[in-house]
């Protein structure tokens, strides 16, 4: 096995923003095959790995709201949405020899199982990759919420955010030049900062629960496998 510095466990976040590729809605096959190869990878290597997916890439409930949308129905909508693409993703992880199961917060016995907890644990023990969909399954919350929530109740050892940088910056490198890289933050410094690396509830819920955030580029091919080595560019938070 390759070195993976002790983690035993991880839950990677996956924003639905991520599976467009250089699109502007919905899913780019080849993004997403490239994801389900590290995944593969990682999984190889001995990590048990879950996974929760977001849906902005289709809906987003707050974006609904704004044009006169109810903020719940559109949410619910929104939670749908990330069913749409933990199926996708599923189905690319399987094309690589991967077993998995989708587990829904959000009750869909005929496309994927209920999120169980303890049945969860169980499959992952059993070297499956488990896929969390509908976020948690309530109204007002985030994936990346789901992701913590998921990630403590699955007491994983580390909480993956595949990004579009490859970790936090100071300001969006994207645009302003000289914005400078994050090696290490405290959870408190994203906060104070207004970091924008994940919503404040996930945060606090990740800082209460003592579970390393690890920020890293989604889009660079070989890239989680490589942050699991403790290699290439990643910004821990802890
Ligand atoms: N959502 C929700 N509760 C949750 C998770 C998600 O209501 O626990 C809804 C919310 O409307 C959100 C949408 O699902 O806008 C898609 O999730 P998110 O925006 O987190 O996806 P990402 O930004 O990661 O693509």
């Amino acid at each position: 096995a390759q070195d993976v510095q002790g983690y035993r466990r991880v839950l990677l976040k996956i924003s639905g923003e991520a599976l467009m590729g250089d699109g502007s809605y919905g899913i780019d096959p080849e993004m997403v095959d490239t994801i389900a190869s590290d995944v593969a990878t990682v999984a190889r290597a001995g990590v048990e790995v879950c996974l929760v997916i977001g849906g902005g890439n289709i809906f987003r409930g707050v974006a609904a709201a704004a044009r006169g949308m109810d903020r719940a129905q559109g949410d619910y909508a929104g939670m749908l949405a990330t069913v749409i693409n933990a199926l996708m993703v599923q189905n690319a992880l399987e094309r690589h020899g991967v077993p998995t199961r989708v587990m829904s917060a959000i009750h869909m016995s005929s496309v994927a199982e209920p999120y169980i907890r303890r049945r969860a644990v169980r499959h992952m023990e059993k070297g499956r990759v488990v896929i969390f969909a509908a976020g948690t399954g309530n109204p007002f919350f985030t994936t990346d919420t789901a992701a913590a929530l998921r990630a403590a109740e699955m007491e994983c050892d580390a909480l993956l955010k595949g990004t579009q940088v490859d970790g936090v910056y100071s300001a969006d490198p994207r645009k302003v030049a000289d914005a400078t890289r994050f090696e290490t933050l405290t959870y408190l410094d994203v906060l104070a900062r207004d970091l924008h690396v994940m919503d404040a509830a996930a945060i606090s819920l990740a800082r209460e629960n003592r579970l390393p955030i690890l920020v890293f580029n989604i889009h660079a091919p070989g890239a989680f496998p490589q942050v699991m080595r403790g290699e290439g560019l990643y910004t821990k938070i802890v």
